[in-house]
């Protein structure tokens, strides 16, 4: 990895692994530990936010430049020359987050128990930076995971469907985001590097209803860019026909601050009114919201949220 990259990824409290992987350990992780506050994926999903591992294959690599993206995207790539082996970047990661969960040891607002369980983590959120789906053994990757009896989730942003009709085996639970109701939109606010990216993402959405998997699509929703158009993300939804849709505001961090404002975050009840209004539009109801993270759950079964209980 260019020096310059990984300085300004170390200084972002990453750890670095390998040539081409990165954890970070997510902010709920520590307000689980010390004030007992879970994010979103354990209120929905039953994942519990301490044991969670955030981190990505590709952390400098993707296929777009979201303006949202809180990603420094100043040396992106858009493939990867070298890839190291699945087994090596999981062992990497664990560590890494073995060692980033050092600073919580001892702290009086967690118990020792809590603290142990941190350093097992069970759960891999493969999402933290740039597009997953740019490894070429993903799979492998995920097997090893599955080995280890870890949870996995995948979030992709659709431009590589070759690679997922490839995947094997599929992650537990598999995101697509869509930040846009058109092209149009997808241009000026996801701004794809790769030709016809619209037209890719399409294809994934197309493919997902053949996925043997828990599926989702996610739309970041950044104020005065792309909410509203319900219509058009309803007729999107219905051709992927997702388990899940999960509305969630864009949150202010990271470099996405050198090209967004403050004002671009949307409130929660924003959220909540696009997620009432794209739930008449697909026939999907409310199942959930959490304020705290900006995001509702949308779903046909509330008896199907729960990994493990379905
Ligand atoms: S697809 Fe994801 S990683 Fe890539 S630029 Fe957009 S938000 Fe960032």
């Amino acid at each position: 990895m260019d020096e310059r990259l990984s300085r300004i990824l170390e200084k972002q409290h990453y750890h670095i692994v390998g040539s081409h992987s990165g954890v970070k350990l997510c902010h709920w992780l520590g307000e689980k530990l010390l004030r007992g506050r879970s994010c979103y994926k354990e209120t929905f999903y039953g994942i519990r936010s301490h044991r969670c591992l955030q981190m990505s294959p590709a952390v400098n690599n993707c296929t777009q430049s979201c303006l949202f993206c809180w990603r420094y995207q100043g040396l992106s790539e858009t493939g990867l020359d070298v890839e190291d082996d699945p087994e090596s970047i999981l062992e990497g990661a664990i560590e890494g987050q073995r060692r980033l969960v050092t600073g919580y040891k001892g702290d009086p607002r967690t118990t020792p128990e809590m603290w142990a369980e941190a350093s097992e983590p069970n759960m891999v959120a493969i999402s933290l930076a740039g597009e997953p789906t740019l490894y070429g053994q993903l799979g492998g990757f995920i097997d090893a995971c599955n080995k280890r009896g870890m949870t996995t989730f995948l979030v992709t942003n659709g431009t590589e469907p070759e690679a997922l009709e490839r995947l094997d085996p599929l992650p537990t639970q598999l995101y697509v985001t869509l930040a846009a109701p058109n092209e149009e939109v997808y241009r000026r606010l996801c701004v794809p590097l790769v030709k016809d990216g619209w037209q890719r993402l399409i294809r994934t959405l197309e493919l997902l209803p053949d996925l043997n998997t828990r599926t989702v699509i996610r739309h970041t929703l950044v104020d005065g860019w792309n909410i509203g158009w319900e219509k058009e993300y309803a007729r999107l939804i219905e051709t992927a026909d997702p388990m899940f849709v999960e509305p969630k505001g864009y949150v202010f961090v990271g470099y996405s601050r050198e090209r967004m404002r403050n004002s671009n975050m949307p409130a929660q009840e924003t959220v909540r009114a696009f997620s009432d209004n794209l739930a008449k539009e697909t026939g999907y109801e409310v199942l959930a919201e959490q304020g705290s993270s900006r995001v509702v759950l949308l779903g046909k079964d509330k008896r199907a949220m729960r990994i493990g209980d379905d």
